[in-house]
């Protein structure tokens, strides 16, 4: 992937608590990026979402965005080392039964591609996401 020149653009107005800024648009509500490449690039395809080339999921500059699979953007994530926020809750509940089973935590993140720290930190209910 090439590194575009242009540098992270933040979106109007202050960022959510989970870091993305929100517009209203055509009544509805727009993660302010998903927005950028409506405007970039025509409408989001089915099956596709808006990904970062940036790894800054605030950023709205559209050089930075493009879409893609949700498989392809995982890939990327766990590429970039940030397997970590991306786990979804049934996600997460698969991995503490699992871990609720007594297997091993090392061949559970192995299987879910989340680090060992992740699978401990799950089975002890202390995070998900
Ligand atoms: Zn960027």
């Amino acid at each position: 992937m090439s590194k575009s020149p242009m540098p992270c653009k933040k979106g109007p107005g202050v960022a959510r608590s989970d870091g993305y800024h929100v517009q209203y648009h055509l009544g509805k509500r727009w993660a302010y990026h998903r927005l950028v490449a409506h405007w970039a690039f025509g409408p989001c395809p089915d099956g596709m979402e808006v990904c970062h080339s940036c790894d800054n999921r605030w950023c709205c500059e559209p050089t930075h965005l493009r879409y893609d699979t949700r498989s392809n953007n995982l890939h990327d994530i766990k590429k970039n080392g940030r397997v970590y926020r991306k786990l979804s809750q049934p996600l997460a509940d698969a991995i503490r039964r699992e871990a609720s089973t007594g297997r091993r935590q090392q061949d559970i993140a192995k299987d879910y591609g989340v680090s060992q720290t992740q699978v401990s930190l799950i089975h002890r209910k202390a995070q998900w996401v």
